[in-house]
């Protein structure tokens, strides 16, 4: 089971992982805590676009061979224009939710599909998105009321990321508010990540996933994330996104897995 916080966050993170767990012929289950309706959009904030955004979730877990998709129906909590805690919130925003209460709702999944993994954020909420943060708090709750023995965080080896920035940095003028120091504490480092599983064979499906969020994709806002992945050229993707990266905190430093499943020490 892959726990997410909005449409659109499993097509960047664990996409190709789960594209690869349900050709190997395993039972994927994605959740999402909220439909996303306050994600920048060409649309305005608000229902119809939760409505959109869950159709478009839908069809990216069609393309990923997943099973079954719920949603558990919070509010999205938004962000900030500076990117920190949104100040107004709708009244069931999933930061404001209470965490066991969450956490029941998605251990219930866990429990009626008897799943073996659940993948969740790191502590950071990946960059650092209020509703990251909380998916991480309630999934490791969850994880531990349904008793579901695998917890990954999905995460982005910081390490190559910031030597990229630094790189760009030379050559590219970020904007003043840009600051690469940020991206100092988002992510995991190097040295934390467990499993590096390799999805090249499934970068088709995963680009696929990406462009289903056409709400997130595509527009005159150009800006938007998934927009600029998807502008990058096919094989420069295969090996930016050919690998995804996961922490498992019950293993020791220095665990090197390829695989979700697979034991250590192998
Ligand atoms: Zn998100």
């Amino acid at each position: 089971m892959f726990f997410h916080a909005h449409p659109d966050d499993e097509a960047l993170l664990t996409a190709g992982t789960m594209a690869m767990l349900a050709a190997e012929g395993h039972r994927v289950v994605l959740v999402v805590a909220t439909a996303g309706e306050r994600g920048l959009a060409e649309m305005a904030p608000g229902e119809e676009l939760g409505q959109a955004r869950l159709e478009e979730l839908y069809a990216s877990a069609a393309l990923l061979g997943c099973a079954r998709v719920e949603c558990l129906g919070y509010g999205d909590s938004g962000l900030s224009p500076k990117g920190g805690i949104a100040e107004e919130r709708p009244d069931n925003a999933f930061i404001d939710a209470d965490t066991e209460a969450a956490a029941k709702a998605l251990a219930a999944i866990l429990q009626e599909e008897q799943a073996d993994l659940l993948a969740i954020y790191d502590p950071a909420g990946g960059y650092g998105h209020p509703d990251h943060v909380q998916v991480h708090r309630v999934g490791k709750r969850a994880a531990k009321i349904a008793g579901t023995e695998i917890v990954l965080e999905a995460t982005v080896n910081r390490d190559p990321l910031l030597w990229l920035l630094r790189v760009a940095g030379r050559f590219y003028k970020f904007p003043p508010e840009f600051d690469v120091r940020t991206f100092e504490s988002a992510y995991s480092p190097g040295e934390a990540i467990t499993h590096r599983v390799n999805v090249r064979r499934f970068t088709r499906q995963k680009r696929a996933s990406m462009a289903a969020h056409a709400s997130q994709a595509s527009g005159g806002d150009s800006d938007r994330t998934l927009a600029v992945m998807l502008k990058v050229p096919r094989p420069i993707y295969r090996f930016v996104f050919g690998t995804e990266w996961y922490v498992r905190r019950d293993l020791p430093p220095g665990t090197r897995l390829t695989h979700p499943f697979e034991r250590w020490p192998k």
